[in-house]
């Protein structure tokens, strides 16, 4: 009897020292992770109600590249003032995509969407140098070829869009990274 007592006690107090390290180990996992979402906090963020409408006047394509995402964003915003009234699709290449048969339709497709839905009439395209998508700028030899080639697919992608979508305006930029002193910048280029 004695020795059936000692475990069921054994057994009881197993279990709290059990569920002692499993609750102190997941308050551990919370405190140490920064993660808002892993907490389900909610993350508001601010919009301007004057622009809150159904359509948008611009599509924006460029490529991913992180080194030219923070410049895009205020040639969108502030210098051609477009901030709120924009739709962006951002995919490796930009319109390298568009230019390439293989794979032209895949972007039509989504660039379609933004046509139907948001009824856009105009679309700025950027389009970046030492892109990977073509290689990098040591595929083209030299910087006039790099020029050349990027402002050719520039403008072919605007006779692809106007073919479809004739009414539509096409704007054309090409951008560049330059050292300033100790600095590197974004320059923007319009191409005509
Ligand atoms: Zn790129």
């Amino acid at each position: 009897m004695k020795v059936k007592q000692m475990k069921k006690y054994f057994n009881i107090i197993f279990i709290i020292v059990l569920s002692y390290f499993i609750s102190t180990g997941c308050a551990f996992n919370k405190t140490s992770s920064p993660d808002l979402l892993v907490d389900n906090q909610q993350i508001a963020t601010l919009l301007n109600p004057e622009t809150l409408r159904s359509d948008c006047d611009t599509l924006l394509i460029t490529c991913i590249d992180y080194r030219f995402a923070v410049a895009n964003q205020g040639l969108i915003n502030e210098t051609l003032k477009l901030k709120d009234n924009y739709d962006h699709i951002s995919i490796p290449g930009g319109i390298y995509n568009l230019v390439t048969p293989e794979t032209r339709e895949l972007l039509f497709s989504k660039f379609a969407l933004s046509v139907k839905l948001h009824l856009i009439n105009r679309v700025v395209i950027i389009s970046h140098k030492d892109c990977g998508a073509y290689g990098g700028s040591a595929t083209f030899g030299s910087e006039i070829a790099e020029n050349e080639t990027l402002c050719t697919d520039l403008r072919t992608a605007r006779a692809l869009l106007i073919e479809k979508y004739p009414t539509l305006e096409v704007n054309l930029f090409l951008e560049s990274l330059a050292k300033e002193g100790a600095e590197v910048k974004v320059h923007f280029e319009k191409i005509p």
